[in-house]
């Protein structure tokens, strides 16, 4: 079973994303890991990534589906992926659709839910690490980083304008496209802490991850 995962930027997702992938075994599909690790690929996708990077262009839809056609192709027997980030708009949904039904895929989808003020408080006050990009929440005090000592900043596009944007954007394309998912999709609470929102995502995972 393959998972889409969605939730607001600030409910966790690429956490949660993370702790579920390595409960089941899965594999994430991220599109800016997947185009980095691309790039640097001799093969003739990585090279049109290459250059499309160095153009300055963006990365188009069709794009974005090759990648994701090569990573299926790549992908191990009996594994399950979760894809987190994609899609963010209806016309991604319905090119990934048309992906998992070709390669005979079983997915759901998996919202993390957080109210909006909730978003706008998180994002506003989290920090992150210099080095290793680890984010940190509010109620972290240290000034550095536990997992490599790198110190915690506050990154120069969680200014209240460029949140605001984000958040919006989200709920003008996002929560549309997830409506493509309704008899597919799972909720869970993002509103608690994270080991709290891990162990219920869990609850809800098991009976159709082991099912
Ligand atoms: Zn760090």
């Amino acid at each position: 079973m393959d998972l889409i995962f969605f939730g607001m930027q600030g409910a966790g997702k690429g956490t949660l994303g993370k702790s579920v992938a390595k409960q089941y075994g899965m594999q994430i599909f991220e599109t800016g890991g997947e185009l980095r690790k691309l790039s640097k690929d001799q093969s003739p996708l990585g090279q049109k990534i290459k250059s499309i990077i160095e153009a300055g262009h963006l990365v188009s839809n069709e794009v974005v589906m090759e990648i994701v056609e090569n990573f299926m192709n790549n992908l191990q027997e009996g594994t399950s992926v979760l894809f987190d980030g994609i899609p963010r708009k209806i016309e991604q949904a319905n090119l990934l659709n048309e992906i998992l039904e070709k390669h005979g895929r079983n997915y759901k989808a998996v919202l993390i839910d957080i109210k909006k003020e909730t978003a706008l408080k998180r994002l506003t006050t989290r920090r992150i690490c210099e080095k290793c990009k680890a984010v940190y929440p509010a109620d972290y005090t240290k000034d550095s980083c536990e997992g490599c000592g790198g110190t915690l900043v506050t990154r120069s596009d969680d200014n209240p304008e460029a949140i605001a944007a984000r958040l919006d954007a989200f709920e003008n394309e996002t929560v549309p496209t997830i409506q493509i998912y309704r008899e597919k999709l799972l909720t869970i609470d993002g509103e608690p802490q994270i080991d709290k929102v891990a162990k219920s995502a869990i609850e809800t995972l098991d009976p159709i991850m082991k099912g």
